[in-house]
């Protein structure tokens, strides 16, 4: 062989192999196991994981160390969950899915089986999920009948071609995949109901007073805490979010509020990061405030900490309170919230749970 075409062949394996290499430690596969030792150090793909428990009024003096202590347990366990299913080399929606179906079986959270009722005292629940790897979503609205809305909204994704399925249509679409409905009752929490007749009668109130003296007008959006949400890093570089409610109590029938809109309440995009929201829905929807961050952190190339403050704070700028929990594409963590508190929490870089309520 000619010196010159040896040296050639040599350079182009060189390039073959570092560059094979490169592509399996980035990918952290169960396959690059062999080839991720580079020098004597082992390199772990990162996984993250981050949820929480809504935004809003929330305060030491208005949560007794008891109610703090089940939101704090409650979420843990969920935070957990979802973090054992990533470190068991699970996938991202798997983990939002896990987390997300512990909160909405608790009656401490706005989700699920702790759902907030209606203006009509019935319960419309509302959830969706986005899988960053393919930028396939699936969302439900207003149903009524449904246990874990956000394993109906993955199975939307999953099991149908459309994004988003509402009432009737949704629930009809859980029993043909052999989904069990259960019955209105289901829900049926006195604490929910309680803050429901509240409200109610704080309207009337303020509709029978005579004009101008029924006193400070309170915020229309104002609503019981409680929506959940997470965001999930795999060791597949995959990120998802997922987001599920109740919606706001008192909210008029029919009404859809941020959580199920995909660029709204929730969005991932493995080029950026994941997102789930909780606040105001109206303004949430109005501000694309998931999207808004995806776009800030891919277009303006921002840190996901600056998107997420800029958007909280057009948001406030609105008239919305509220708050979003992001993750990055590297495995960093962003939270921001305009309200008093948000519950949240993620694991931090010993495999720690840290659970947050106040500013
Ligand atoms: N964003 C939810 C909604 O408007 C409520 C919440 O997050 O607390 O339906």
């Amino acid at each position: 062989m000619r010196p010159c075409r040896a040296g050639l062949l040599l350079a182009f394996s060189f390039v073959l192999v570092s560059s094979s290499l490169i592509m399996n430690t980035r990918n952290g596969s169960a396959d690059s196991k062999s080839n991720s030792r580079i020098g004597n150090e082992t390199k772990k793909p990162k996984i993250a994981f981050a949820i929480h428990g809504g935004a809003g009024v929330i305060s030491r003096s208005t949560l007794t160390p008891e109610r703090e202590r089940e939101y704090r347990e409650k979420m843990e366990e969920a935070l957990m969950a979802g973090y054992h299913v990533l470190e068991n080399g699970g996938a991202s929606l798997d983990a939002v899915e896990a987390a997300i179906k512990i909160m909405e079986d608790s009656p401490l959270f706005n989700a699920g089986k702790g759902a907030v009722f209606t203006n009509a005292g019935t319960n419309e629940l509302d959830a969706s999920v986005m899988d960053g790897r393919t930028l396939k979503a699936g969302a439900v609205a207003g149903v009524k009948h449904i246990k874990n809305p956000i394993v109906l909204a993955r199975m939307v994704m999953e099991h149908s071609p459309h994004v988003m399925m509402v009432g009737d249509g949704a629930e009809e679409f859980a029993k043909q995949n052999g989904m069990q409905l259960v019955p209105q009752e289901y829900f049926f929490t006195q604490r929910r109901w309680d803050e429901l007749k509240k409200k109610q009668e704080e309207e009337r109130q303020r509709q029978s007073s005579p004009a101008g003296s029924g006193g400070a007008r309170p915020n229309p959006f104002e609503h019981e805490l409680g929506t959940v949400g997470a965001v999930a890093l795999d060791n597949q570089g995959n990120l998802a979010a997922g987001t599920s409610t109740g919606g706001t109590t008192n909210k008029k029938f029919g009404r859809v509020g941020d959580s199920p809109i995909i660029g709204a309440g929730t969005y991932a995009n493995n080029e950026t990061c994941a997102i789930s929201a909780t606040g105001d829905g109206e303004y949430f929807i109005r501000e694309v405030v998931a999207y808004q961050i995806s776009a800030l952190v891919q277009f303006k190339g921002k840190s996901i900490q600056d998107a997420a403050d800029a958007v909280i704070a057009n948001v406030g700028r609105l008239g919305g309170t509220g708050g979003v929990i992001v993750l990055g594409k590297k495995g960093k963590i962003a939270m921001a919230f305009n309200s008093q508190g948000m519950y949240r929490g993620y694991v931090d870089a010993d495999g720690k749970p840290v659970i947050e309520i106040y500013r």
